[in-house]
């Protein structure tokens, strides 16, 4: 008998709190995270005493392999069947609205002829992955120091007269050598006037000197993302580019220091904005500040203007302001942050001072 992994037990309480008698959960990443499964069809069912994960023959093993605690149904031959038997004798099963397609859906509804309601429950794991345990902390920081790494190296190698495309090859070169098994997203390297753009596609054309190169990748490790920008220089630098970086460090370190517990996601937002808008470059500052990290790179919390809530402790954000200038250059400081009672610790140890690289 395998004891109840704690998320399943939070998972149990919340059906209380809400009245379901059941929750169902299709995405991947929330089927990750609360069964360990790894696999591209996976299909949760937890009740008060049941957890079933509905997978099809390619699965199976290792489904009981990473999902001890999970009764694995090969679901392939009559998934909707399956999952009705999977409900038992529920009345009431959450789901998330957000995730599922609308066919499926219809399908799965007349399948449940009117015995059972299924209630939209959208964000409700989403909102529990937020907050991370310390092993979740652990993968996130260990997958930031192979990132850390990869700027050691490109700043050792230089980035002068290789093409934004081959920086971006090397990345995953280093990546991989670093021990990630992947990617967090497609790496930006945006030298010059392409830096402006703030999700840049790395070009096939060669980084000049006496530019703004930005450099913003993250790598998976353990099934953990992590994300880090840097700008470098290739040489001497215009004064209205050095002014730009100073003052994306400025606002940078200011709502860094701002990440506490307790802190207003939108409040922290707003120090790094009002730091920009005084020096007249508030409208060159068109993103959010940041946005938290996890299995996904883009999770909840969001720090933003528009953002409701506040920080609490175990939240992984990044604090990345920027400005950018058409035409001229960009300018994107990223930093990966844990929000700890004791204050921000950052994950992304790699120099904020301007690096000069060949
Ligand atoms: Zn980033
Ligand atoms: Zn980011």
């Amino acid at each position: 008998m395998t004891a109840t992994p704690p998320r399943i037990t939070r998972i149990r309480d919340v059906l209380i709190e809400r009245e379901l008698d059941a929750l169902m959960v299709t995405n991947p990443h929330n089927v990750f995270y609360l069964s360990g499964f790894t696999g591209t069809n996976g299909t949760l069912v937890i009740d008060a005493e049941r957890a079933t994960l509905l997978t099809d023959f390619r699965y199976t093993a290792q489904a009981a392999d990473q999902s001890p605690y999970f009764e694995v149904v090969d679901g392939e031959t009559e998934p909707r069947n399956r999952l009705v038997d999977a409900f038992g004798d529920a009345k009431r099963v959450g789901f998330d609205d957000a995730d599922m397609r609308v066919k499926p859906l219809e399908e799965l509804i007349k399948a449940l002829e009117d015995r059972i309601a299924l209630v939209p429950e959208s964000g409700l794991v989403e909102s529990m992955r937020a907050i991370k345990d310390d092993d979740e902390i652990d993968a996130i920081a260990r997958a930031a120091m192979i990132a850390d790494s990869i700027y050691v190296s490109l700043a050792e190698e230089g980035l002068v007269g290789r093409t934004e495309r081959d920086i971006a090859w090397r990345i995953e070169q280093l990546a991989r050598e670093g021990g990630a098994t992947g990617l967090s997203f497609p790496p930006i390297v945006a030298s010059g006037a392409h830096g402006a753009q703030p999700h840049a596609v790395p070009r096939n054309v060669e980084i000049e000197a006496d530019q703004l190169v930005v450099l913003d990748l993250g790598v998976i490790h353990d099934g953990y993302c992590s994300d880090c920008t840097r700008t470098f220089a290739t040489g001497a630098i215009s004064d209205s580019a050095r002014e730009a970086y100073e003052l994306v460090l400025d606002a940078q370190l200011k709502s860094l220091a701002g990440v506490v517990v307790g802190a207003e996601c939108k409040a922290v937002d707003a120090i790094a904005r009002d730091v920009i808008s005084a020096d007249g470059m508030g409208d060159k500052f068109g993103h959010s500040l940041g946005h938290g990290v996890g299995i996904e790179v883009h999770e909840l919390p969001t720090l933003s203007s528009r953002s409701e809530g506040s920080l609490v402790a175990g939240n992984v954000v990044t604090v990345e302001p920027g400005v950018y200038l058409p035409g001229e250059f960009g300018v994107r400081i990223e930093d990966l942050v844990v929000v700890a009672e004791d204050g921000p610790r950052v994950l992304t140890p790699f120099t904020k001072e301007l690096v000069t690289v060949g």
